[in-house]
């Protein structure tokens, strides 16, 4: 995962991972969707490179406003992506109906998986646009999560 020194301060979206990010999100409402995301820590910067998409496994009817990833998938991810100095740095998910701010479950999660970025993506907008933001978690950071500036 991160080096985690000093924290992730700042975020990096490819073209590529940001459409995937959005599409996965438009095709999963009104549950939410979820994923990985691989790229690169550089120094503070978080480069995310590429969305890979995954099953939300939470029960069915829990999952407009719960997603779970198969841990198996994190493992897998990692292991295809042993030696080629990209690794996951993060995950994604949507909020289908809400702002892309982290709710009290993904602040448990964030606690649980701190020192990654955690992007949400809201589709829930009257005007049908997608909004993402970029959160992350430092430990005993009184002001986590703290947003992330995406650029
Ligand atoms: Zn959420």
């Amino acid at each position: 995962m991160s080096d985690g020194e000093g924290g992730i301060r700042r975020a990096f979206l490819s073209t590529n991972a940001r459409n995937a990010v959005i599409e996965d999100a438009r095709d999963a409402s009104p549950d939410e969707a979820c994923g990985l995301l691989v790229g690169r820590v550089e120094e503070a910067r978080v480069r995310v490179l590429r969305a890979v998409p995954c099953t939300n496994e939470a029960p069915a009817d829990r999952r407009s406003t719960r997603f779970t990833i198969d841990p198996r998938r994190v493992i897998e991810e990692e292991r295809a992506l042993r030696g080629s100095g990209e690794g996951i740095v993060g995950f994604y998910h949507s909020h289908p109906a809400g702002q892309p701010v982290p709710s009290s479950v993904d602040r448990g999660y964030m606690e649980f998986w701190p020192e990654v970025l955690w992007l949400i993506v809201g589709v829930g907008g009257a005007d049908g646009d997608a909004a993402l933001r970029a959160w992350g978690w430092d430990p005993g950071a009184p002001e986590s999560p703290r947003e992330l500036p995406i650029g």
